[in-house]
């Protein structure tokens, strides 16, 4: 975690660094991998006095909107140090069109100690979600009805379910945490797994260097439907293998922040390699998102990656990236706002955004690797240009 002087100084040692090395983004352990927290910033817009939010500008793909989103965020009414409406405000200086805030049910320190008894303390699970949707309503942000579930072992570690109805009844099931998810499930709520690497030995994660697996446990809670998602990008901790998990087992795939701190203090102001969902929806509207988070039309850009079921990151580069052929020469225009390395026979090029470029070749390239775009553990995007 920096704080803002650190990440201010940071960001002026390392000027415009944009992305992580590729071979930071083909890391194929099967284990966590920690991103530099300090994440540079590349246009200087890090003091941004008049908060004009963030345009992020992506082509629709097919007939689908490319909606911006984070669906794994804190406030005070857990373990977060800000206040619900200050996380709609967050959310529209990014240029975000939904959130979710999931605060934890089985932790709310700021409600002095260890809240489970529901009844005999009178809490109440949906407070931070009804302070915050006037002010979203107000800025015309959807704001999406969650908690995390937060178990303090591995398996199953922790869960956030998304689209609830009403949070209290998933809390009254405490002590059960798959009666937890199935009463979720009953509300046709999208559940994912987070931060699958958990790292915390003292308090239920995994020991360091431990491989992540994916355990009968979390397989039983699939099978029954309750479990849908796996987060692969948590604040700044990265999981390769959750790419090919999802894949095998047709699960959605959600890049999130689990923001506690302000964004401020976290990333900076409209830092463009903050964890983001994108969604591929009928319309910008709750049901649409909702109905995309189940037919896995859901993409991770974080730190600078792509991560993504194969059959949607294909379709999102082929609608962000134009590629004409002229002979042995190619042209590429990139009319998005998500960069893009391109390998090319053994050359390497940025594709930034909004950006364009031309090379010639002694003989016609059959096809492009796009290595930070990635559709499984340590698998590139190709694109055939034969
Ligand atoms: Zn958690
Ligand atoms: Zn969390």
């Amino acid at each position: 975690m920096s704080t803002r002087r650190e990440f201010l100084r940071h960001a002026a040692l390392l000027g415009a660094a944009t992305t992580l090395p590729v071979s930071f983004a083909l890391g194929q352990e099967n284990v966590t991998k920690t991103v530099d927290p300090l994440f540079t910033v590349p246009n200087g817009n890090i003091l941004n006095p008049k908060r004009t939010p963030r345009k992020i500008t992506i082509p629709e793909v097919e007939h689908f909107q490319v909606l911006k989103g984070d669906f794994h965020i804190h406030t005070l009414f857990s373990d977060g140090y800000v206040m619900p409406k200050d996380r709609v405000h967050e959310a529209v200086e990014n240029g975000f069109d939904v959130i979710a805030i999931t605060d934890h049910i089985e932790y709310r320190p700021f409600f002095g100690g260890k809240s489970t008894q529901l009844k005999e303390r009178n809490d109440d699970h949906n407070i931070a979600y009804d302070i915050a949707k006037p002010e979203a309503e107000k800025k015309n942000l959807i704001l999406i009805r969650g908690t995390e579930i937060t178990k303090s072992t591995m398996p199953p570690g922790h869960f956030n379910a998304i689209f609830l109805k009403d949070v209290n009844p998933v809390a009254e099931a405490v002590d059960d945490w798959k009666k937890m998810l199935a009463v979720a499930a009953d509300q046709g709520a999208f559940v994912f797994w987070n931060h699958p690497g958990w790292v915390a030995p003292k308090s239920g994660g995994l020991e360091k260097g431990v491989p992540m697996s994916f355990t009968s446990e979390h397989d039983d809670v699939r099978r029954k439907g309750y479990l849908h998602g796996i987060e692969v990008f948590n604040g700044t901790s990265y999981y390769p293998v959750v790419a090919d998990w999802c894949n095998e087992i047709d699960m959605g795939l959600i890049t999130t922040s689990d923001i506690h701190v302000s964004e401020w203090n976290m990333y900076g102001s409209q830092n463009p390699l903050r964890p983001i969902t994108l969604i591929l929806a009928e319309n910008r509207t709750e049901d649409a998102i909702r109905e995309a988070f189940f037919a896995r039309r859901t993409i991770g850009w974080a730190a600078g990656m792509i991560l993504g079921r194969p059959q949607w990151v294909e379709k999102l580069f082929n609608a962000c990236v134009e590629i004409v052929k002229n002979g042995n020469s190619i042209r590429l225009t990139n009319r998005s706002d998500i960069p893009c390395q391109i390998q090319i026979a053994d050359t390497f090029y940025e594709l930034n955004a909004q950006s364009k470029l031309v090379s010639t070749f002694d003989s016609t390239p059959k096809k492009l690797t796009v290595t930070n775009w990635l559709v499984g553990t340590a698998k590139p995007l190709e694109i055939s240009i034969d």
